[in-house]
């Protein structure tokens, strides 16, 4: 199947609400562009320096979401055009956020990594850290980044039962902390779903889903 076949037969059977960001990672510029004439405006990106390469390569109209984790030192390169970052697990990382976005007069929106997933290495704070964060002082001072959901990513597991549990748990977490509502925090994004998961990720309250495969076909 082509790209773009990938891409509207899983759009056909997408809810309205549900946001699809295109995860590209690791795929040539040309594969992208299949996706960019079939109608995809939002893509996903795992490295900065190759989100940095496909922004200058690709047309402008496109949002850009970082999806992977994120090493301090390189917000810089992608804080001119960033439109969401996904992997946001700790105070430091906002902070060099704020100070990159203030450098270009822009406020960056931001997703709470939590981690949902038993195994170790998988990235993310714990649910009572992310509601820690969001009501302290130096955060309401981080005045160019805007907090605007979760994003969680689940065991690999073929135990559907455990995946399952695991969204509910950021589901339950997104529903507590979308109580508090500050001038840079006001939650309405959940980012949980992949290209196996995406089904019962959605059927758990998920509005925006991260597929790479199901579109692009595997990654070598
Ligand atoms: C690679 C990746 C995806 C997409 O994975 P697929 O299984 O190819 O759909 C989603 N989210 C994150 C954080 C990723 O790194």
């Amino acid at each position: 199947m082509s790209i773009s076949k990938n891409l509207n037969s899983l759009k056909s059977q997408l809810p309205e609400h549900v946001t699809l960001v295109a995860v590209s990672k690791t795929k040539p510029v040309s594969d992208l562009m299949e996706a960019y004439h079939a109608g995809q405006r939002i893509f996903g990106e795992n490295k900065i320096q190759d989100m940095v390469d496909k922004f200058e390569a690709m047309p402008k109209d496109i949002a850009w979401h970082m999806i992977g984790h994120v090493q301090r030192n390189k917000v810089k390169y992608m804080a001119s055009f960033v439109s969401l970052i996904h992997g946001v697990d700790n105070l430091k990382l906002l902070k060099e956020i704020n100070k990159q976005a203030k450098n270009h007069d822009r406020i960056i929106e931001c997703l709470l990594q939590i981690k949902i997933a038993s195994e170790d290495s998988k990235f993310g704070m714990a649910p009572e850290e992310a509601s820690r964060i969001i009501q302290s002082k130096e955060f309401s001072e981080l005045q160019h980044i805007k907090v605007v959901g979760l994003m969680g990513m689940s065991t690999f597991t073929d135990d559907m039962n455990q995946v399952k549990e695991e969204f509910m748990t950021l589901k339950h977490t997104f529903d507590n902390l979308k109580t508090i509502e500050t001038t840079n925090c006001k939650l309405e994004t959940i980012s949980m779903g992949m290209s196996g998961d995406y089904k019962l990720a959605i059927d758990c309250g998920s509005n925006m889903i991260r597929v790479g495969s199901s579109i692009f076909g595997a990654r070598s």
